[in-house]
């Protein structure tokens, strides 16, 4: 990723602070913006719609899935699942929140997606790849 990839947002007003208009700001401004004011301002937040970490959460507990894998636990501390909520929505971001506020790295939302945060950018992207992998090999085993 390059910076001309990012677009930059003044955190307490939430106005544009680049002229790039061909970028947008996530239309999950309001997750991101009140994770980093839950935690510190020096806190990466990623957004990400994985695919088997979706796929999962149709029929298991992230939390209790990853207690078997010290690959993850280990790094990762995952929240209690966000059930159904509407994307872009103030009950999207406060869901996460409230799962987050518990000293947690990553939450899944259902039929949606994954929140991660870390204190660098790869930091937050690598909590998303390890729940991701460890989704794949779950998946991939039941089907064995
Ligand atoms: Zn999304």
């Amino acid at each position: 990723m390059t910076p001309e990839l990012f677009k930059k947002i003044d955190i307490a007003t939430l106005q544009e602070l680049d002229d790039n208009r061909e970028l947008r700001a996530s239309g999950e401004i309001h997750l991101h913006h009140g994770l980093i004011k839950q935690t510190n301002q020096e806190q990466c937040v990623v957004h990400l719609h994985p695919t088997y970490i979706v796929a999962a959460m149709q029929t298991l507990e992230l939390s209790q899935l990853v207690t078997d894998y010290p690959e993850i636990s280990r790094y990762t501390r995952v929240a209690d699942n966000v059930g159904m909520v509407p994307p872009i929505s103030e009950e999207l971001a406060e869901q996460c929140l409230l799962k987050l506020a518990e000293d947690k790295d990553i939450v899944g939302i259902k039929a949606h997606g994954a929140v991660s945060r870390g204190y660098t950018l790869y930091d937050a992207y690598e909590h998303t790849e390890r729940l991701e992998h460890i989704c794949k090999i779950v998946l991939v085993g039941r089907t064995v």
